[in-house]
């Protein structure tokens, strides 16, 4: 045994400091359920003052996506889950991906057989890595030190199994299930290593958690079951167990988990949806986690400031489109116009093709009636092309207008809209106010028909002033003619 070098490796662990990691397989995807654990990841590391790590768990090779750590790192980048070690900006105990580091995992196997922890099994069995197998009609399992080293000099395969105690009784800590206490006799002997040299999950994710220092090992609840055979790996090489926070699933419903092969969002599906993202995380970290109180809307430093694993719940969350659209609608709310004319954009170009149109002052009419950014186009469909459209429109009630008074208004307006000096909010508002003053008529019964005859349609983003505005002088007037032909 190279005793230095375990010395050298448990010497670059990093002490006395919060250390959490987020450890993502690369899937191409991000999953509700793992944006969350990565945000709890993150708050503990930051309410701490500690460290953020992120490491690749790409081991299991017949999974490898095309593209998919750029996935992680741009949506960790986009969420404001910022990294302090990780395989783009290094840090002290690299390498963080563990295809890279496979050469680390077989050593320890070697040093736990030598602690009489694991044990080498030559079985056929052993090609299938999922059969539970029986520990005590594994043959392997009594081999002698002697006779096991025999057969690897004879270069038969075999993949390296935990040796699971077989009586007593495993007891672990979660932060928050509490204490759970299981039999070893109903744990399996776990396959460590795989006859390709690669470790499972299972012995990786203890190797690397030790030897990253990491001190919160946050994660989905479906490992909880397996953590007592995590604790007898540590306890197996001498290693102070970290603390376990296990997180219930996000669901679909009451029985299902969310699935992206369902149909469920991704991270991803949800931001094409025209969710923004300080929403989608907002809503996101308060689905089983409780700060206390009513108030729903907090910013990232916000949460860091206040986050404590006790407010997270043990029961399931359920996942909701409705609450999220609320969230979203809040954050579009709150940004500065600039900010919104940036994210709205895109969909205002994608209705709004005519240049002259200008998507800032479009952006500024949409801003407090959008809750989602991909329902703006359908919302501007008339800034380009003057839509079909009946008379039965001029008829309000509210606003006294009928086809009648409509046609009167139009034929009023039409000279003065054209002898107005400039074009703004102001003189096109002035000269609307006039005609109802001379007329001794409510407003509405002015701008309403003006509005129908500029847009075309009932319900408009922004009423007459804005969308004549914005339409520019000529154009007003080619609308508003048209209706007047229309009502003669
Ligand atoms: N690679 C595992 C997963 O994506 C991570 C589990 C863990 O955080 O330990 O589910």
């Amino acid at each position: 045994m190279e005793l230095n070098w375990y010395d050298e490796m448990e010497a670059r662990i990093p002490k006395g400091e919060v250390r959490t990691r987020f450890a993502p397989s690369p899937t191409g995807y991000m999953h509700v359920g793992n944006l969350r654990t990565a945000l709890y990841t993150w708050l503990i590391a930051r309410h701490n003052g500690g460290k953020f790590i992120l490491r690749i768990e790409d081991t299991d090779q017949s999974r490898l996506v095309e593209g998919a750590v750029d996935v992680i790192y741009r949506t960790l980048k986009d969420c404001g889950l910022d990294h302090d070690e990780g395989p783009d900006v290094g840090g002290p105990v690299g390498p963080y991906i563990q295809t890279e580091r496979r050469g680390l995992y077989g050593k320890y196997a070697e040093l736990l057989i030598e602690k009489g922890h694991a044990y080498r099994c030559f079985c056929e069995k052993c090609e299938d890595e999922g059969e539970a197998f029986e520990k005590k009609v594994d043959p392997c399992r009594s081999l002698s030190a002697e006779e096991s080293a025999k057969a690897v000099s004879e270069g038969k395969p075999y993949v390296v199994r935990q040796r699971i105690p077989e009586d007593g009784v495993t007891v672990f800590r979660d932060e928050i299930f509490g204490e759970i206490s299981v039999e070893n006799k109903t744990l399996d002997d776990q396959v460590l290593i795989k006859r390709d040299g690669l470790p499972t999950y299972n012995f990786a994710n203890v190797v690397d958690d030790h030897l990253m220092g990491i001190t919160h090992v946050v994660r989905g609840s479906e490992y909880l079951s397996s953590s007592p055979k995590y604790n007898l790996l540590y306890e197996g090489f001498g290693w102070d167990i970290p603390k376990y926070v296990h997180c219930s699933p996000v669901m679909r419903d009451q029985h299902n988990k969310m699935s992206k092969r369902h149909g469920d969002p991704s991270y991803e599906d949800l931001i094409a949806q025209g969710y923004i993202t300080p929403a989608v995380v907002n809503y996101v970290a308060l689905l089983g986690w409780s700060p206390g109180g009513e108030r729903e809307i907090y910013s990232m430093p916000e949460m860091a400031e206040i986050f404590d694993i006790h407010g997270l719940s043990k029961s399931p969350a359920i996942f909701d489109i409705e609450k999220l659209r609320y969230f979203n609608a809040e954050y579009i709310r709150r940004m500065s116009a600039e900010e919104f004319a940036a994210v709205a954009e895109p969909y205002i170009r994608s209705a709004v093709k005519n240049p002259d149109i200008d998507a800032g002052a479009v952006a500024a009419l949409l801003q407090q009636r959008t809750e989602v950014l991909s329902e703006i186009p359908e919302k501007l469909d008339f800034f380009d092309a003057l839509p079909e459209y009946g008379t039965e429109l001029f008829v309000h009630k509210k606003s006294k207008s009928d086809t009648e008074s409509s046609l009167y208004v139009l034929e009023k307006m039409l000279p003065v809209f054209e002898a107005l000096p400039v074009w703004d909010d102001e003189s096109i508002l002035g000269a609307m106010v006039s005609l109802a003053e001379s007329e001794g008529v409510k407003n509405a019964k002015v701008m309403w028909p003006v509005r129908i005859a500029a847009a075309g349609k009932a319900v408009t983003p922004g009423g007459a002033v804005e969308i004549c505005r914005i339409l520019g002088r000529d154009e007003t007037l080619r609308r508003m003619r048209i209706a007047v032909e229309k009502l003669k």
